[in-house]
């Protein structure tokens, strides 16, 4: 079926094991919402063995690590980064969501520390939860939960 759906990549990333639905929100997280030069298929609603429906992207001649893939747990946390090099897997991983998380949500709490535009200090979360995502704000103590960082990704 996924043979028929869509060609093998020659070079770059597949992020496989998005669950069903989020795989736009993947490609805002990693901007490539707005990127009118990536060559991406994006493919919904496949059939998993393990967790039934999946989405699962393709991007062509682009290799993603770091710290955005912190970002993708927090919504796929079963996520896996496949980089592609002449047709083959040359490096695989899954993502993996760190016991805490800098730099990469708002606290939910407008008045918090983190969000004033007087204070320089980075948002630091410990994450409380991993499925449902819950995470404890290190300054005020508020948590911000997976509808929260949907919304925060989703904004334009
Ligand atoms: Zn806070």
């Amino acid at each position: 079926m996924e043979g028929i759906l869509v060609r093998k990549i020659r070079d770059g990333t597949v992020i496989d094991h998005i669950p069903a639905g989020m795989a736009f929100t993947v490609l805002r997280i990693l901007g490539l919402h707005r990127d009118v030069d990536s060559r991406l298929a994006v493919i919904v609603n496949t059939d998993s063995r393990k967790h039934g429906r999946k989405d699962m992207i393709k991007i062509e001649d682009k290799y993603i690590g770091g710290d955005i893939l912190n970002k993708i747990a927090l919504i796929a946390p079963h996520a896996t980064i496949n980089i592609i090099k002449d047709f083959d897997i040359v490096e695989k991983y899954r993502v993996d969501l760190p016991d805490n998380i800098e730099n990469v949500v708002r606290c939910s709490n407008p008045v918090c520390i983190t969000n004033s535009d007087r204070e320089a200090v980075t948002p630091t979360f410990s994450v409380v939860s991993k499925s449902p995502i819950r995470l404890k704000c290190k300054y005020c103590g508020r948590y911000t939960e997976f509808e929260d960082i949907i919304n925060q990704f989703t904004e334009k």
